[in-house]
């Protein structure tokens, strides 16, 4: 087999000097925003360009790829692909609706892969639709195995999360799972939780620690791959946001502003990637979540 590693200047980037910041000694920039294929587990890869990353399964018989992202994403993806087989890609799983992640896949749809999507995706597809979307040729409701050259990609629904149509991803025989955009390992996460249903959001969490057979995660965006801990620890951190708005909203001592301004989480999550940026918009978005139930 051969290799497909290259790194991309880290000045290319414009915000690497934030993330060099990180505390944690595996969050490198070059890890993080490299261009490169990680194999996680005997035929299964990370494929990751400019922070945003699929899941790549290698067979004798065919390829599976997730998430083409962007035109460059896919292309670069492929070419990646190629480097290590000549097998074709034989799917294309979109892992949920967001744009950052569904457009760009022509190349795999003009070579004969057959197009997968949660069948809730689909109405999130026709609502707002994108010249470069491809539609999917068939959908899932969660529970199906994607059966490929000897191996088997299991899909699996939560129900609501991160939108509506999110499918959580283990490929049979390895201990890693795709969580895609449910944890980014090590990070707090965008500050206004973009389609994030909060309480769902915590509920699936806990599901997926209490899911056997799994030790190692891997996402959408982020380093290759991070042990349990890392999702984890996004449980707990959302956990202590949540308690910790609730009791400032509890408290009646604060309105507007000043009721952010009152948020501080305990030292190990402020240490998280993004917490700076992000906690004053999350404290908010919880606080609406609370006083107005969405
Ligand atoms: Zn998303």
């Amino acid at each position: 087999m051969k290799r497909f590693v290259f790194l991309l200047a880290a000045l290319a980037w414009p915000f690497s000097p934030a993330l060099a910041q990180s505390p944690y000694e595996n969050l490198t920039v070059e890890q993080i925003m490299a261009r490169s294929m990680t194999e996680l587990a005997p035929g299964l890869y990370s494929f990751g360009s400019f922070g945003e990353r699929s899941l790549v399964v290698i067979t004798d018989d065919g390829v599976i790829v997730t998430d083409p992202a962007n035109a460059e994403h896919a292309a670069a993806m492929r070419a990646a692909v190629a480097a290590i087989t000549d097998a074709p890609v034989r799917y294309m799983i979109y892992s949920h609706q967001h744009w950052d992640h569904v457009l760009g896949g022509q190349i795999f749809k003009e070579e004969g892969a057959t197009v997968i999507s949660h069948a809730n995706c689909v109405a999130h597809f026709e609502r707002r639709p994108h010249p470069e979307l491809v539609m999917p040729d068939a959908t899932v409701q969660g529970g199906e195995v994607i059966e490929l050259g000897g191996r088997a990609l299991r899909l699996m629904y939560f129900g609501r999360n991160h939108g509506d149509c999110l499918l959580v991803m283990q490929l049979e025989g390895t201990d890693v799972l795709f969580v895609n955009d449910l944890v980014t390992p090590y990070s707090v996460g965008l500050g206004f939780l973009p389609d994030y249903d909060p309480g769902e959001y915590r509920r699936t969490l806990l599901e997926l620690e209490a899911l056997p057979g799994w030790a190692r995660m891997t996402g959408n965006h982020g380093i290759p791959v991070a042990p349990k801990a890392a999702l984890n620890q996004r449980r707990r951190y959302i956990e202590a946001l949540m308690t910790a708005v609730k009791d400032v909203l509890d408290s009646r001592e604060y309105q507007g502003e000043a009721l952010y301004d009152a948020i501080e989480l305990p030292e190990e999550f402020r240490n998280m990637r993004g917490y700076d940026r992000h906690i004053r918009r999350a404290a908010e978005r919880i606080a609406y979540y609370y006083g107005m139930g969405w």
